[in-house]
Protein backbone atom coordinates (compact mmCIF):
# COMPACT_ATOMS: atom_id res chain seq x y z
CA UNK A 1 0.00 0.00 0.00
CA UNK A 2 0.85 3.63 -0.65
CA UNK A 3 0.68 5.93 2.49
CA UNK A 4 -0.79 9.61 2.71
CA UNK A 5 0.82 12.18 3.49
CA UNK A 6 -0.83 14.93 5.11
CA UNK A 7 1.11 18.72 3.70
CA UNK A 8 0.36 21.99 5.81
CA UNK A 9 0.60 24.98 3.26
CA UNK A 10 1.13 28.77 3.93
CA UNK A 11 -1.93 30.32 5.86
CA UNK A 12 -1.01 33.79 3.94
CA UNK A 13 3.07 34.42 3.65
CA UNK A 14 4.22 31.39 1.08
CA UNK A 15 7.57 31.43 3.33
CA UNK A 16 5.61 29.39 5.76
CA UNK A 17 5.69 25.68 4.59
CA UNK A 18 8.76 23.60 5.58
CA UNK A 19 11.77 21.63 3.88
CA UNK A 20 10.27 18.35 4.39
CA UNK A 21 6.30 19.52 3.17
CA UNK A 22 8.34 20.76 0.09
CA UNK A 23 10.47 17.28 -0.40
CA UNK A 24 7.04 15.28 -0.47
CA UNK A 25 5.45 17.29 -2.34
CA UNK A 26 8.21 16.53 -4.67
CA UNK A 27 8.33 12.88 -4.47
CA UNK A 28 4.97 11.75 -4.26
CA UNK A 29 2.55 10.46 -7.02
CA UNK A 30 -0.81 12.56 -6.88
CA UNK A 31 -1.44 15.56 -5.06
CA UNK A 32 -4.94 15.76 -3.77
CA UNK A 33 -5.90 19.73 -3.13
CA UNK A 34 -8.86 21.19 -1.86
CA UNK A 35 -8.58 23.70 -4.68
CA UNK A 36 -6.36 23.05 -7.54
CA UNK A 37 -6.31 26.42 -9.06
CA UNK A 38 -4.84 27.99 -5.83
CA UNK A 39 -2.54 24.93 -4.91
CA UNK A 40 -0.96 25.26 -8.71
CA UNK A 41 0.11 28.46 -7.88
CA UNK A 42 1.69 27.52 -4.87
CA UNK A 43 3.10 24.43 -6.83
CA UNK A 44 4.94 27.03 -9.45
CA UNK A 45 6.02 29.09 -7.19
CA UNK A 46 8.18 26.26 -5.84
CA UNK A 47 8.83 24.63 -9.01
CA UNK A 48 7.03 21.75 -8.30
CA UNK A 49 5.26 19.56 -11.27
CA UNK A 50 3.13 17.28 -10.01
CA UNK A 51 -0.53 15.65 -10.93
CA UNK A 52 -3.20 17.42 -9.15
CA UNK A 53 -6.84 16.42 -8.16
CA UNK A 54 -9.39 17.81 -6.68
CA UNK A 55 -10.98 16.50 -2.98
CA UNK A 56 -13.20 18.91 -1.33
CA UNK A 57 -16.42 19.57 0.22
CA UNK A 58 -18.63 18.40 -2.47
CA UNK A 59 -17.09 15.37 -3.78
CA UNK A 60 -15.06 14.21 -0.59
CA UNK A 61 -17.61 10.81 -0.95
CA UNK A 62 -16.91 9.83 -4.27
CA UNK A 63 -13.40 11.07 -4.71
CA UNK A 64 -12.31 9.54 -0.90
CA UNK A 65 -12.55 6.38 -2.96
CA UNK A 66 -10.96 6.68 -5.34
CA UNK A 67 -7.96 8.27 -3.95
CA UNK A 68 -8.08 5.09 -1.30
CA UNK A 69 -8.20 2.76 -4.19
CA UNK A 70 -4.93 4.42 -5.58
CA UNK A 71 -3.42 4.36 -1.94
CA UNK A 72 -4.30 0.30 -1.91
CA UNK A 73 -2.19 -0.03 -5.59
CA UNK A 74 0.57 1.51 -4.23
CA UNK A 75 0.24 5.19 -4.74
CA UNK A 76 1.94 7.71 -2.44
CA UNK A 77 -0.33 10.35 -2.43
CA UNK A 78 -0.46 14.41 -0.20
CA UNK A 79 -3.48 16.08 0.83
CA UNK A 80 -3.15 19.72 0.88
CA UNK A 81 -6.03 22.17 1.26
CA UNK A 82 -6.49 25.79 0.25
CA UNK A 83 -4.36 26.96 3.39
CA UNK A 84 -3.04 25.53 7.19
CA UNK A 85 -3.10 21.99 8.23
CA UNK A 86 -5.50 19.56 6.44
CA UNK A 87 -8.28 18.57 8.25
CA UNK A 88 -8.89 21.43 10.85
CA UNK A 89 -12.59 23.06 9.43
CA UNK A 90 -11.80 21.67 5.91
CA UNK A 91 -12.70 18.03 4.54
CA UNK A 92 -9.50 16.76 4.90
CA UNK A 93 -10.53 15.16 7.98
CA UNK A 94 -12.71 12.63 6.23
CA UNK A 95 -10.11 11.10 3.96
CA UNK A 96 -7.42 10.45 7.21
CA UNK A 97 -10.64 8.24 8.51
CA UNK A 98 -11.27 6.49 5.58
CA UNK A 99 -7.33 5.66 5.22
CA UNK A 100 -7.49 4.24 9.05
CA UNK A 101 -10.15 2.58 8.72
CA UNK A 102 -8.25 0.88 5.62
CA UNK A 103 -5.37 0.28 7.16
CA UNK A 104 -3.41 3.35 5.34
CA UNK A 105 -0.60 4.44 6.95
CA UNK A 106 -0.77 8.30 7.28
CA UNK A 107 2.20 10.25 8.24
CA UNK A 108 1.35 14.24 9.34
CA UNK A 109 3.54 16.71 8.80
CA UNK A 110 4.08 19.72 11.07
CA UNK A 111 3.02 23.16 9.68
CA UNK A 112 0.71 26.16 10.43
CA UNK A 113 -2.54 26.31 11.48
CA UNK A 114 -4.34 29.82 11.90
CA UNK A 115 -6.27 29.10 15.13
CA UNK A 116 -2.61 28.17 16.58
CA UNK A 117 -1.13 31.01 15.33
CA UNK A 118 -4.05 33.32 16.61
CA UNK A 119 -4.09 31.77 19.87
CA UNK A 120 -0.32 32.25 20.67
CA UNK A 121 -0.69 36.44 19.78
CA UNK A 122 -3.38 37.14 21.56
CA UNK A 123 -2.49 37.27 25.12
CA UNK A 124 -5.64 35.23 26.35
CA UNK A 125 -4.52 32.36 28.38
CA UNK A 126 -3.07 29.75 26.18
CA UNK A 127 -2.82 26.42 28.78
CA UNK A 128 -6.15 25.17 28.09
CA UNK A 129 -8.43 26.34 25.26
CA UNK A 130 -11.10 25.13 22.89
CA UNK A 131 -10.89 24.57 19.45
CA UNK A 132 -14.98 25.98 18.30
CA UNK A 133 -14.16 25.63 13.97
CA UNK A 134 -16.90 27.62 12.56
CA UNK A 135 -20.44 27.81 14.17
CA UNK A 136 -23.18 26.30 12.36
CA UNK A 137 -25.09 28.59 9.78
CA UNK A 138 -28.45 27.63 11.50
CA UNK A 139 -29.59 30.00 13.65
CA UNK A 140 -30.89 27.22 16.55
CA UNK A 141 -27.55 25.34 15.99
CA UNK A 142 -25.39 27.97 16.66
CA UNK A 143 -27.65 29.06 19.74
CA UNK A 144 -27.79 25.86 20.62
CA UNK A 145 -23.52 25.23 20.55
CA UNK A 146 -23.31 28.34 22.17
CA UNK A 147 -25.72 27.61 25.04
CA UNK A 148 -23.46 24.62 25.68
CA UNK A 149 -20.45 26.86 25.80
CA UNK A 150 -21.04 29.31 27.80
CA UNK A 151 -19.56 28.14 31.23
CA UNK A 152 -16.72 26.59 29.24
CA UNK A 153 -13.32 28.16 31.26
CA UNK A 154 -11.10 27.79 28.51
CA UNK A 155 -10.03 30.20 25.93
CA UNK A 156 -12.51 30.12 22.84
CA UNK A 157 -11.70 29.98 19.44
CA UNK A 158 -13.89 30.25 16.41
CA UNK A 159 -13.56 30.70 12.53
CA UNK A 160 -15.64 33.13 10.77
CA UNK A 161 -16.36 34.54 7.48
CA UNK A 162 -15.87 38.26 7.21
CA UNK A 163 -19.17 38.90 6.10
CA UNK A 164 -21.13 36.85 9.12
CA UNK A 165 -18.65 38.10 11.88
CA UNK A 166 -21.00 40.67 12.85
CA UNK A 167 -24.17 38.40 13.16
CA UNK A 168 -21.82 36.30 14.80
CA UNK A 169 -20.20 38.62 17.29
CA UNK A 170 -24.08 39.92 18.49
CA UNK A 171 -25.06 36.24 18.44
CA UNK A 172 -22.13 35.41 20.78
CA UNK A 173 -22.81 38.14 23.49
CA UNK A 174 -26.51 37.33 23.66
CA UNK A 175 -25.70 33.97 25.06
CA UNK A 176 -22.20 34.70 26.74
CA UNK A 177 -22.14 37.99 27.08
CA UNK A 178 -19.99 41.32 26.62
CA UNK A 179 -16.61 39.25 27.14
CA UNK A 180 -12.81 40.19 26.34
CA UNK A 181 -12.22 38.90 22.90
CA UNK A 182 -9.05 39.39 20.20
CA UNK A 183 -9.93 39.05 16.95
CA UNK A 184 -6.77 38.44 14.73
CA UNK A 185 -7.38 39.29 11.19
CA UNK A 186 -5.00 38.30 7.65
CA UNK A 187 -2.51 36.31 9.74
CA UNK A 188 1.02 36.53 7.91
CA UNK A 189 -0.54 38.76 5.28
CA UNK A 190 0.78 42.25 4.14
CA UNK A 191 -2.19 43.63 6.58
CA UNK A 192 -2.15 41.43 9.62
CA UNK A 193 -3.98 43.05 12.45
CA UNK A 194 -5.16 42.33 15.90
CA UNK A 195 -8.30 44.32 17.39
CA UNK A 196 -8.46 43.68 20.98
CA UNK A 197 -11.17 44.58 23.10
CA UNK A 198 -15.01 43.28 24.10
CA UNK A 199 -17.39 41.65 22.01
CA UNK A 200 -19.47 44.65 21.82
CA UNK A 201 -16.44 47.21 20.77
CA UNK A 202 -15.47 44.73 18.07
CA UNK A 203 -19.00 44.71 16.58
CA UNK A 204 -19.39 48.49 16.83
CA UNK A 205 -15.67 48.78 14.97
CA UNK A 206 -16.91 46.66 12.29
CA UNK A 207 -20.47 48.17 11.92
CA UNK A 208 -17.86 51.36 11.02
CA UNK A 209 -15.68 49.69 8.85
CA UNK A 210 -16.30 47.23 6.13
CA UNK A 211 -14.73 43.28 7.67
CA UNK A 212 -12.63 41.96 5.39
CA UNK A 213 -10.25 39.44 5.12
CA UNK A 214 -9.77 36.24 6.94
CA UNK A 215 -10.38 36.17 10.78
CA UNK A 216 -9.90 34.22 13.81
CA UNK A 217 -12.18 35.10 16.98
CA UNK A 218 -10.59 33.75 20.51
CA UNK A 219 -12.89 34.84 23.60
CA UNK A 220 -11.56 34.78 26.74
CA UNK A 221 -13.30 31.44 28.64
CA UNK A 222 -16.28 32.10 31.69
CA UNK A 223 -14.43 33.81 34.41
CA UNK A 224 -14.58 32.94 38.16
CA UNK A 225 -15.25 35.78 39.96
CA UNK A 226 -11.96 36.57 41.14
CA UNK A 227 -10.83 36.88 37.51
CA UNK A 228 -13.65 39.77 36.28
CA UNK A 229 -11.69 42.96 37.50
CA UNK A 230 -8.68 41.50 35.36
CA UNK A 231 -10.70 41.35 32.42
CA UNK A 232 -12.43 44.53 33.02
CA UNK A 233 -8.70 46.70 32.52
CA UNK A 234 -8.64 45.22 29.18
CA UNK A 235 -12.02 46.88 28.20
CA UNK A 236 -10.71 49.32 25.23
CA UNK A 237 -10.65 48.38 21.92
CA UNK A 238 -7.04 48.46 20.94
CA UNK A 239 -5.86 47.95 16.93
CA UNK A 240 -2.19 46.30 16.36
CA UNK A 241 -1.72 46.39 12.51
CA UNK A 242 1.41 44.48 11.93
CA UNK A 243 3.96 45.04 9.23
CA UNK A 244 5.13 41.06 9.15
CA UNK A 245 8.57 40.22 7.92
N1 LIG B 1 -7.05 24.28 7.63
C1 LIG B 1 -6.98 25.68 8.00
C2 LIG B 1 -6.09 25.85 9.23
O1 LIG B 1 -5.21 25.02 9.44
O2 LIG B 1 -6.22 26.82 9.95
C3 LIG B 1 -8.35 26.29 8.19
C4 LIG B 1 -9.29 26.12 7.03
S1 LIG B 1 -10.83 26.94 7.22
C5 LIG B 1 -11.67 26.37 5.79
C6 LIG B 1 -10.49 28.61 6.79
C7 LIG B 1 -10.60 29.55 7.98
O3 LIG B 1 -9.36 29.58 8.68
C8 LIG B 1 -10.86 31.00 7.59
O4 LIG B 1 -12.24 31.26 7.40
C9 LIG B 1 -10.31 31.74 8.80
O5 LIG B 1 -11.25 31.71 9.85
C10 LIG B 1 -9.10 30.86 9.17
N2 LIG B 1 -7.87 31.38 8.51
C11 LIG B 1 -7.18 30.81 7.51
N3 LIG B 1 -6.12 31.58 7.17
C12 LIG B 1 -6.14 32.67 7.97
C13 LIG B 1 -5.33 33.83 8.11
N4 LIG B 1 -4.27 34.04 7.33
N5 LIG B 1 -5.67 34.75 9.04
C14 LIG B 1 -6.74 34.56 9.83
N6 LIG B 1 -7.55 33.48 9.76
C15 LIG B 1 -7.26 32.54 8.84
Amino acid sequence: CGKLYICPTPIGNLEDITLRVLRILKEVDLIAAEDTRHTIKLLNHYDIQKPLTSYHEHNRESKGKVLLEKLMAGENIALVSDAGMPGISDPGSDLVKLCVENHIDIEVLPGAAAFVTALVASGLPTDKFSFEGFLDRDKKKRKKRLEEIKGEDRTLIFYEAPHRICTTLQDIVKVLGNRQAVLARELTKKHEEFLRGSLEELEAHFEQREPKGEMVLMISGAAPEDRLQEISSWESLSIEAHLTQ
